[in-house]
């Protein structure tokens, strides 16, 4: 939780050092009030004390206790903005760092987690800073402050024994409680995270739930996490629940056993001496009053500590984040020695938990030329793509573009370069021409570069019946358009960039026929000197391609134009048979 609380911004920290001074000035004011509890035993017992004494030093305690109040006020005001400081920044921080992740840290913590920790985590502990700052700075200062004075005005060791007795079992119980309840804790924000990973994949996947009549089926899944979570925080607040009380009756006792012994102390005092007898009574009395105050700073102590658990281990799972290394680390270099190339040299890859998926495939592209791949499902087409735009970094050999290391480049120099349609169309809610030029840093870009980019992805035919145009929203994942549609969007978006390299993983297989070919002949004319590189199912989408590379099992099992392979590559020739009639084979 240091660790965290280090990030606080300069005002922020600021804001708390003076919290911490209010709060001295709560805790002097607070026990001020003993002595004035003192002086009123000794006024009433003095014979001679007039009414208007005693309520002088009344109106005084009432100052006292209304000037604690206003600070504390204050300092509740100044917490809560240090807590929605703290939460901004880290959020921030989080956000910003998972931006970073390459896929490999996308698996490891899962989305559901990592939405989990961006939202929840933090709130438990700014949760925390709001209610717990003031609480943590002013209960041991509270504490030790009252125990010196219990020292100064105890001239009997045995109160001070019986108070240390009770702070010490007090504590005991805490840290028993605490043993207990912390390794639950952490099960709790695994469960919160299963909990929304159920959730989520019922969301997404309803019409299919709903299809198969799986309603029964998800809710007993979500079922078992849900009272899994249930059982341990109940755990936790039965542990708790125990807590108060236990804290409530110690605090209790040792008022009674103090006046007890305190009365055995007084008794033994010669009843001569009246003198002796007051001060030792008023002794006590006030005695008796700071010992309530050590136990009640234990009790504020936990309030916190009820808090404090899933509060620490919520800061571990955000350190957890913010601390992960990127799988994929960004170089500086900028400047290429040649456009529009993309090179594999010897390039194999595997998974952090698997076998090989690509073994020694070398190939390049250069300005301008089209290469394409094709294989079975799961041969390793899309993850060789992802290398270039190093969703993930190969495992051995080199992949550049351009002729540099795409590992050298700085991320904004390697993704003005490569334009990267995805297999599954990614829309972001707004409009369309936001979801065009989506990420667009250059600025000066018009309306007329949204309309090329759309014409020439085929998507102005359904763009320009929409009423609104290019202003036309775009639903959270652009559920309100077809998934032809999406992903001829998607692909607008790649061309907007005008990139030297498109990548198109499959991108073209929710197109219908019609609308793949007039697509590719319009990149074909339109985009002369872009490089293309495009994985497909559909020999009819590759077959004039300047370079068709079959990938088989990981492995390059053939490289060529369509009519070298139909002669030299078994594999491609089966996909071919497949695939075209006896007419097409022949031409
Ligand atoms: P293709 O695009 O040719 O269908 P992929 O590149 O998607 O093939 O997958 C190649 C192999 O890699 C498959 O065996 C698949 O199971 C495996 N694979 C793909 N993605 C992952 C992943 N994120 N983690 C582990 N294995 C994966």
């Amino acid at each position: 939780m240091l660790k965290l609380i280090k990030r606080l911004r300069r005002n922020d920290i600021l804001m708390a050092l003076a919290c911490s001074v209010l709060v001295l000035g709560q805790i002097y004011f607070d026990l001020k009030l003993p002595d004035y509890m003192s002086n009123l035993t000794v006024l009433i017992e003095t014979p001679g004390s007039t009414m208007g004494d005693i309520l002088n030093t009344g109106l005084e305690m009432l100052g006292c206790t209304l000037a604690s109040a206003a600070l504390c006020i204050i300092c509740g005001y100044l917490t809560a903005k240090v807590a929605a400081g703290f939460a901004l920044t880290t959020r921030e921080a989080v956000f910003n760092k998972i931006a970073d992740f390459g896929q490999y840290e996308m698996m490891h913590f899962s989305v559901p987690s990592l939405i989990n920790r961006t939202t929840n985590d933090i709130t438990q502990v700014q949760m925390v800073i709001a209610m717990g700052l003031q609480l943590l700075i002013k209960s041991p200062i509270m504490a030790a402050w009252a125990i010196i004075i219990i020292k100064i005005i105890d001239k009997s060791w045995e109160l001070s024994a019986i108070t240390a007795g009770f702070i010490v079992a007090l504590l005991m119980v805490i840290i028993v409680i605490i043993v207990l309840v912390l390794p639950r804790f952490r099960r709790v924000q695994k469960l919160t995270d299963h909990i929304n990973l159920v959730a989520r994949e019922n969301l997404t996947g309803i019409n299919v739930v709903h299809a198969y009549n799986a309603e029964d089926y998800q809710n007993a899944k979500f079922e078992k996490s849900n009272s899994a979570l249930m059982r341990t925080q109940l755990f936790n607040q039965r542990t708790f629940a125990f807590l108060m009380p236990v804290v409530t009756l110690g605090m209790n006792t040792l008022a009674l056993v103090i006046y007890w012994v305190g009365a055995a102390i007084v008794n033994a005092v010669p009843a001569e001496d009246m003198a002796g007898r007051l001060e030792s009574f008023s002794n006590i009395v006030v005695f008796g009053t700071y010992a309530t105050y050590v136990i009640m700073s234990i009790m504020m102590l936990v309030i916190i500590i009820m808090l404090l658990p899933a509060a620490q281990v919520s800061a571990g799972r955000i350190n957890e984040v913010l601390s992960a290394e990127s799988s994929v680390l960004e170089g500086g270099v900028t400047e290429s020695p040649e456009t529009g190339t993309v090179e594999f040299r010897d390039v194999s890859f595997h998974y952090p938990d698997g076998g090989d998926v690509l073994e020694h495939i070398s190939f390049k592209a250069d300005k301008g030329e089209t290469v394409a791949f094709i294989g079975a499902t799961g041969s390793g087409k899309t993850t060789l793509v992802s290398l270039i735009a190093r969703f993930y970094d190969a495992t051995g050999g080199e992949v550049l573009v351009d002729g540099v290391n795409v590992r050298d480049y700085s991320f904004d120099a390697l993704y003005d370069r490569v334009g990267y349609v995805t297999q599954k169309a990614v829309l972001f809610s707004g409009d369309i021409k936001g979801n065009v030029l989506f990420g667009e840093s250059r600025g000066g870009r018009e309306d007329s570069d949204v309309s090329h980019a759309l014409t020439l992805a085929k998507a102005d035919e359904f763009v320009n019946k929409l009423s609104d145009g290019l202003a036309s929203p775009v639903a959270e994942g652009g559920s309100n358009f077809s998934g032809g549609q999406k992903q001829r969007l998607s692909i607008a978006r790649a061309l907007a960039r005008e990139p030297e390299i498109l990548v198109f993983d499959d991108s073209f297989s929710a197109l219908d026929y019609r609308t793949d070919a007039a697509l590719r002949a319009g990149l074909k004319s339109d985009l002369a000197d872009t490089t293309k590189i495009i994985v497909a199912q559909r020999i009819g989408t590759i077959r004039n391609a300047d370079k068709i590379i079959v990938l088989d099992d990981g492995k390059a099992v053939g490289i060529g134009t369509h009519d070298e392979l139909m002669r030299s590559c078994p594999v491609y020739q089966e996909i071919a048979r497949s695939q075209l009639s006896s007419e097409e084979l022949g031409a």
